[in-house]
């Protein structure tokens, strides 16, 4: 059965707290494999992304922490990690994150790790060293413990099916992708896309250069035809102008919402239909458009339908 789950960031101000908790009950009411977290450039958003983490953490899903690097000493790095896990945190998003604007690579300090790849290796390091092996009591032999090696974390990774804006082919980001998955990473989530075949043809690329991870599609319900445009700028990705065609020619906000989750849920049927193990969906920390999505490529059943 293919999975799904979801993405949110930390709020800003104690009402947008207040709408994210309200939201977070039906979105884990639904049931996803995981909720993710993001974390603003520079560790600008580490306690607030920290609070909803653990928020997340007293309910039944399992929370997975996005982490970026770019500017971090290897110091710094560990503290960050050593302060995710100690909160309990054990599933991970490792990213080098955008160097500040304006900054280009080699420009001035970018920090120790130079990427994704070195702060997976990094996570797991510090993981180890933590916790090199765990006791379990042995059933029928009181006090008896046996020795296990140590938790392992899940560490997921960025996949970038229509290239990342900084790579210069194709061929760059299939073995960015596989460094990471030698590194340790064991989940991909792309960027957004608008186009089934853009996922679909990239993990066949993908399989093909030898990466065997899951690589979920990250699909984001685009429900206005300025926010699509405000996407479009800040992810680097071609405009889809039938989407936008279809989002300006909508009279109202309720009709621009509706041809948003009609074109999502379309995107994940296909992707699913071609084979995709689940889907990442991108929130803006609102649940029914997401909800709406899920319905339509058909993942929620009966019961979660209520949520
Ligand atoms: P890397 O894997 O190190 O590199 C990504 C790509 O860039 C590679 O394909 C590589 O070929 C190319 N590249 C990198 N450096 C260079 C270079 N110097 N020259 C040429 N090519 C280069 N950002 C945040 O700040 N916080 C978040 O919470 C966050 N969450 C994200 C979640 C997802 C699912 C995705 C897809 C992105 C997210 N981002 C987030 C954005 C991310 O930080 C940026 O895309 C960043 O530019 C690259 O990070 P990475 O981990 O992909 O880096």
């Amino acid at each position: 059965m293919a999975t799904f789950s979801f993405e949110l960031y930390p709020p800003r101000s104690a009402a947008a707290e207040c709408a994210l908790y309200a939201s977070l009950d039906h979105l884990v009411a639904a049931g996803p494999e995981f909720i993710s977290v993001t974390y603003g450039a520079n560790g600008s958003s580490r306690d607030s992304s920290l609070g909803v983490l653990r928020h997340l953490l007293e309910t039944d899903v399992k929370p997975m922490a996005h982490l970026t690097c770019v500017g971090s000493t290897y110091a710094d790095a560990s503290r960050v990690i050593r302060q995710f896990l100690d909160a309990g945190i054990t599933s991970f998003l490792a990213l080098r994150g955008d160097p500040p604007a304006g900054v280009a690579e080699g420009d001035s300090f970018l920090g120790d790790l130079g990427s994704a790849g070195e702060l997976v290796q990094l996570i797991h390091h510090v993981q180890e060293e933590r916790a090199p092996f765990s006791q379990v009591e042995v059933p029928g032999f009181p006090g008896a413990r046996s020795i296990h090696s140590g938790e392992k974390v899940t560490i997921a990774v960025a996949a970038f099916p229509n290239g990342h804006p900084r790579s210069r082919s194709v061929s760059q980001d299939l073995d960015t992708l596989l460094a990471k998955e030698a590194a340790g990473a064991n989940l991909a989530i792309t960027q957004l896309f608008f186009h089934a075949e853009e996922y679909l043809r990239f993990v066949d690329q993908a399989r093909a250069a030898g990466v065997t991870m899951r690589i979920l599609p990250g699909i984001m319900p685009v429900l206005g035809a300025q926010r699509l445009r405000r996407i479009v700028e800040l992810t680097g990705e071609s405009m889809p102008i039938d989407l936008l065609r279809q989002l300006e020619a909508a009279d109202d906000p309720g009709a621009q919402q509706r041809v948003g989750v009609e074109h999502a849920a379309a995107l994940s049927s296909a992707v699913l239909a071609g084979g995709a193990p689940g889907l990442h969906l991108y929130t803006f920390n609102q649940h029914e458009a997401v909800l709406a999505v899920l319905r339509g490529a058909g993942l929620l059943t009966n019961v979660k339908e209520n949520a």
